[in-house]
Parts: structure tokens; sequence; C-alpha cells
């Protein structure tokens, strides 16, 4: 079944504002629209000023805006925060929920992955939900467990059936800036564990989740990884901060 092919950018806490006018002007003569969905989450403070480049450029209306994070409270006494209404306000689409920074230089846990999942979904917004193991898990052929251990709580939490309205990002953390790629063939294996497992809960569901690659995804290596059957796309960082490369990348996951 041929799915919905998603490449998304994570500028991670990189940008500027000049970056916003040179990614809006360099994606409207793409010409892409509905083969591939493109999604562009930069840091919050340029949030709106994204999606309002992308509306005044008639081309770039097919593209989302994404945000990093979102507060698993809905409002309140939370400094630093941003709430799930607040990316509603600056109308965004899509959120990166449960990225391995997140997860392990600010102790997010599986647990609370879930609760964004929820907060994001129960606000209409996409959830891309990060998931990957270290390398030593992967030297301890740990992969598998670690994925499920990261997959369940979700599906404990908002229930297989939800999971048509997420987007799914492998990204193994030994991959993450190093320059060291998952191999096509070692991704799609990962890939292919990934929709299984969640094909345990629903095969139909599964059959439908787009399931990204990321790590060290560059215009070299995207065909290779975006040539395999279950990798739906990518999310894509350092490459994501050069206009010319991103557009390379997102056109080969047409
Ligand atoms: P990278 O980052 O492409 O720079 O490896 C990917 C990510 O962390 O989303």
């Amino acid at each position: 079944m041929k799915r919905q092919a998603i490449v998304a950018a994570n500028w991670k806490m990189n940008g500027s504002f000049g970056l916003v006018t040179e990614m809006s002007q360099g994606l409207a003569d793409l010409g892409l629209s509905n083969d591939v969905s493109i999604v562009v989450c930069p840091s919050s403070p340029f949030l709106a000023a994204l999606t309002d480049a992308f509306e005044q450029e008639k081309a770039c209306e097919h593209i989302s805006v994404g945000a990093q994070n979102v507060s698993e409270f809905e409002q309140g006494a939370y400094t630093g925060e941003i709430s799930v209404s607040m990316l509603q306000a600056c109308k965004v689409q899509y959120v990166i929920v449960g990225h391995s920074e997140r997860r392990s230089l600010f102790k997010e846990t599986s647990t609370q992955v879930a609760h964004k999942v929820k907060t994001a979904l129960d606000a209409g917004l996409v959830p891309i939900l990060c998931i990957g193991e270290s390398e030593a898990e992967r030297t301890a052929e740990q992969t598998e467990t670690v994925l499920a251990s990261q997959l369940q709580p979700v599906i404990d939490e908002v229930g297989i059936e939800r999971f048509s309205h997420i987007v799914v990002a492998y990204e193994p953390v030994w991959a993450i800036g190093t320059g060291k790629t998952a191999s096509p063939e070692i991704a799609q294996q990962t890939h292919e564990f990934i929709r299984k497992f969640l094909a345990n809960a629903s095969e139909d569901i599964a059959a439908k989740t787009p399931i990204l690659y990321g790590g060290s995804v560059n215009a070299k290596n995207c065909q290779d990884l975006f040539a395999q059957p279950d990798i739906d796309g990518g999310l894509i960082g350092g490459a994501s901060l050069k206009v010319e490369e991103f557009k390379t990348i997102c056109s080969a996951a047409k």
C-alpha cells in the first residue's frame, strides 16, 4: 500500500528570521505540491513568522509548520513551557514529540511522551513521535525491546486507532548528528519491526502509519533510504538548515 511521503525539517536550536525567509522562498519554487508532505519545524520564536511566510508564498500553501516540543500541561504556572493552544494560535499543524535529545538531555520519560502525544492529538495536531535506540542498546541487541518500550506507552495512552493521526520517526541515537547513517538495510529492518509491532495491535493502522527515518540523512544518502519499502520519508536535522540540500531531500521522497 502506498503511504503519503513526508519530509520534515528539524531545525533544533538553530535558525533565524533570515532562514525563515530563505526557506519559504526556496521551497516556493520546488513545485512538489501533493507528491510529498513537507513539514518545517523551527524553534518556537519562529513558528508564527514561518506560517505567515508560507501563507504569503502561494506555492507554499501545501507546506506545514511543526513545533519541536509541546507541554503536557494545558496552561498555568509552568515557566518556559509552550502549550498546545499557543501552537494552535501560531497555526502549527505538527509537533515533534519525544525526540531523543529531549529524552536524554531533558529527561523526558516515555510516559510523559505519551501524555504529550495525547495532548497534541486532542488539539488536532499531528504528533511526530520519535523513537530510537542508543549505540550501546543496539550493540547489546536491545533495539527491539527499546523501541517496543517507547511505543507501548503511547499505544496504551491513546489507543492504536489514533495512530492514524500519528507519524512515527525512527531515529537511532547513534546516527543523529554523527554523520553515521544507518545503512538502508538496517533502517529497513528496523522500520519493518516497528510496522509489525504496530500490526500486533492493528494491521490496518500499521499499514497506513507513515514511518520516517532520521539520523544524518543528507542529499547523498536520502535516495537509497527512501527507496526502502517501509521508509516513508525522513526527519532531517543538520541538512534541513541548508535550503538547497533540503530541497534535494524533499524531491527524493516522491
Ligand atoms: P540529523 O538530526 O539529521 O542532524 O542527524 C536528525 C534529528 O535529530 O531529527
